[in-house]
Formats: structure tokens, C-alpha cells, sequence
């Protein structure tokens, strides 16, 4: 499809023997996906896995130790940056400090030769909300209006994929979240294929309509915000993509269309649509805030799985309080509680049950060392 990215294998080690003591990093390790043209993907990650290595691959500023980037149905992988229909936008602007803002945007054009500056200039800087400042030097502007031109710079290339890398990282939280509303409206507005790196998971799942979730230099997953978060394939997702409470336990059968798990000597069952794996060693999963508590010897609602506990802690957030739990086996589960005034605060030390109905658990396979295996 025109505009579609599709990364094949893409693998990138960097050393290897030459510096003393310094062994080989694997920092991208075959990675195939694809980008529909059009859409709004996240690289989602922590510091070190991968996200920018795999960016500058795209970009031709790191060259692959194999596989490939296909663009539009091309092969991209042996082009110099420039011949690549890309642009990229850095956490640090890279804008020119000497030029005032109107030169800044038109730099792309002038150096193609592209006729009708001043009105294509104008369009964008109308587009990033900067009619007015063309006269300005970078150093005459806060941090988002500087992102803003480095953005507008970018455009103005028409790429068919537009590369940000970290791009809000420099700017204060307030900031930061008004400027992914408007990098949300400006990719609508443009339909250019974005690809955003961020070690932030908010603002992935606030942005893109696909995130890929890296880890090692792996995609542990692939999918729209409410599928990874919903129903994770790794432990690492479950717990890099919001909070989760992991249960190790052991498959010990099947009752209808549910999973059997047992655990410290308890029973629970988990849909087959939700379980990723259906014997062995597994870990049982529910996030907290799908978590209830009822008193000890309380009635809870029927259908639903159960654990008794004691309350540890509790913290008030205002919009929730966070309670952690321990079970009698030692295990600890957290859980959020909604400040729907209608709840009353369950006391520090307080007898409980935690219970959950099994459409909102997940089932991942364990490896001996308790973590999903990649
Ligand atoms: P961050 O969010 O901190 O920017 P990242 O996910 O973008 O991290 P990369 O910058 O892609 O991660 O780095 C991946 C791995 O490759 C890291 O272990 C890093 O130390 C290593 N690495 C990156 N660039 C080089 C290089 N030029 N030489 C050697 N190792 C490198």
C-alpha cells in the first residue's frame, strides 16, 4: 500500500570486540511490523530498548546489521536519509538558532527549490497554531512554540512518514499534554503517518491507534491502546502498560469454557478467550481497579473469584484510594478503589475480600523464573 512502513527482520548490533571489556549490544533484535499509512503508531518502551535505534534505522542515520525498511512497497534500507521520503523531529529541536522562524520552516523548500514559500511557510505555521511568528528567532520562543516549528520545518516536506522522536520529552507535564492534543488534531489534519517514540505510556495510549510495546529490543506486542492494556500477552505489558496483579500458579484443567488454575491451595477460572495459555505454569492477572473489596464474611457477587486478605496500606489520591493488600500466603495485591462517595475507606489492618469477576483476568504462561517467556 502507498505510504505503508514495514520494518523486516530489522536487527541492529552495535560493537563487538573492538573496545576492551565491550561486548556486543544487540539493541533492536529482528523486529518485523507494519504501519498502515495514515495512522498514528507508538514505540513504546523503556529507557534502552530499542525505540530510537529503531527510528534512525527508519530515518537511514543508523545502518541495519540486517534486514529491512520497505516504504510504499520500496526498499529503502541502502538510501542515504535525505532520498528517504521521511522527516524526523527530535526531542532537542535541531532548529537553526541563526534563522528566524519563517527561514526555519522554509529551509526544506528553498533547498529543493520549491516555488510559492511564503504561502506554503504561512499554511504551516497557520496549521501549528504560529501565525505571527515568523519573524522570530528560535531563541525568542518557549519550548512548545520551538516544538512547534520543528514540526512545521518537518511538515512542510510532505513525508509520507513523519518520525518523533520524544518529541514533547523537554517540555514540563502541563505543557506536554496540551502539546499531544494538538499533535493529535495536526496528524488528523495532515493524515501523514506519524511514528512517535515515547518511554511515556500515557501519552502513547493517548495518542497513537497502534502502539508497539518494545522490550530487549523486541515487540513483546502490537495493538490498539484498549487490547494491550485490556488483555496483555506479556507480563512485562501487564505490568509496563498500567499495573497489574500477577498470580503464579499452575493449570489443572478445563470446566466448559473456562480455564482452571490453582494456587496456594485455591481454585480460580479464567475465559479461554482470555487465557494465553491453557496448561503449566501460568500467571493469573487482574489489574486493580477491577479489584472490589467486600468485608470478611461479606457475600460477594455471584460468579465472581475471591481472595481474603488483610489491608496493608491504604493511600487517598482524591480521585481513588489505592489499598495494598496481603493475602494469607504472603502475596501482595493491589487494589484502587473509586472515590465514588458512595464507598466508605476501608481501614489499615482491616479483615477483607478482594474479588473480581473472571472476564477481567488474564492468563499468561510463566517461565521458571516467573516472567512470560518472549
Ligand atoms: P531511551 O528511551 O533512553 O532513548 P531507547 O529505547 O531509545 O532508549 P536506544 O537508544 O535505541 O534505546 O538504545 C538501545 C540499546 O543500544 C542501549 O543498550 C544502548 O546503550 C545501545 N546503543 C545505542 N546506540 C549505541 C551506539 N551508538 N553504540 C553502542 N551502543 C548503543
Amino acid at each position: 500500500m502507498a505510504g505503508e512502513l514495514r520494518l523486516v527482520e530489522l536487527t541492529k548490533r552495535f560493537g563487538g570486540g573492538r573496545r576492551r571489556g565491550g561486548g556486543q549490544v544487540t539493541a533492536v533484535d529482528g523486529i518485523d511490523l507494519t504501519v498502515p499509512p495514515g495512522s498514528f503508531f507508538a514505540l513504546l518502551g523503556p529507557s534502552g530498548c530499542g525505540k530510537t535505534t529503531t527510528l534512525r534505522m527508519v530515518a537511514g542515520l543508523t545502518e541495519p546489521t540486517s534486514g529491512r525498511v520497505l516504504l510504499g512497497g520500496g526498499d529503502v534500507t541502502g538510501l542515504r536519509p535525505y532520498r528517504r521520503p521521511v522527516n524526523t523531529v527530535f526531542q532537542s529541536y535541531a532548529l537553526f538558532p541563526h534563522l528566524d522562524v519563517f527561514e526555519n520552516v522554509a529551509f526544506g523548500l528553498r533547498r529543493r527549490g520549491v516555488p510559492e514559500v511564503a504561502e506554503r511557510v504561512a499554511r504551516m505555521l497557520s496549521l501549528v497554531q504560529l501565525d505571527g511568528y515568523g519573524a522570530r528567532r528560535p531563541a525568542e520562543l518557549s519550548g512548545g512554540q520551538q516544538q512547534r516549528v520543528a514540526l512545521a520545518r518537518a511538515l512542510i516536506n510532505e513525508p509520507r512518514v513523519l518520525l518523533l522522536d520524544e518529541p514533547l520529552g523537554a517540555l514540563d507535564l502541563a505543557l506536554r499534554r496540551r502539546m499531544q492534543l494538538e499533535l493529535k488534531r495536526i496528524q488528523s489534519e495532515v493524515g501523514i503517518t506519524f511514528v512517535h517514540v515515547t518511554h511515556d505510556q500515557e501519552e502513547a495510549m493517548s495518542l497513537a491507534d497502534t502502539v508497539a510495546v518494545m522490550n530487549g529490543g523486541r515487540i513483546e506486542q502490537l495493538g490498539r491502546p484498549a487490547e494491550l492494556y485490556e488483555f496483555p500477552a506479556s507480563a512485562f505489558v501487564a505490568s509496563f502498560l498500567g499495573r497489574s496483579n500477577l498470580l503464579p500458579g499452575e493449570v489443572v484443567g478445563r470446566a466448559g469454557g473456562d480455564v482452571l488454575v490453582e494456587a496456594y491451595g485455591e481454585r480460580w477460572s479464567v475465559p479461554v478467550a482470555r487465557s494465553r495459555a491453557e496448561h503449566g505454569p501460568v500467571l493469573l492477572g487482574v489489574r486493580p481497579e477491577k479489584l472490589r473489596l467486600a468485608g470478611a464474611g461479606e457475600p460477594v457477587p455471584g460468579g465472581h473469584q475471591s481472595v481474603a486478605a488483610v489491608v496493608g496500606d491504604a493511600a487517598y489520591l482524591g480521585v481513588s484510594t489505592q489499598y495494598q493488600l496481603r493475602t494469607r500466603w504472603g502475596t501482595e495485591l493491589s487494589v484502587f478503589a473509586a472515590a465514588d462517595g458512595v464507598t466508605t475507606p476501608v481501614p489499615v489492618g482491616a479483615s477483607v475480600v478482594a474479588h473480581w469477576h473472571p472476564r477481567h483476568a488474564f492468563l499468561l504462561p510463566r517461565t521458571a523464573a516467573g516472567e512470560t517467556p518472549a
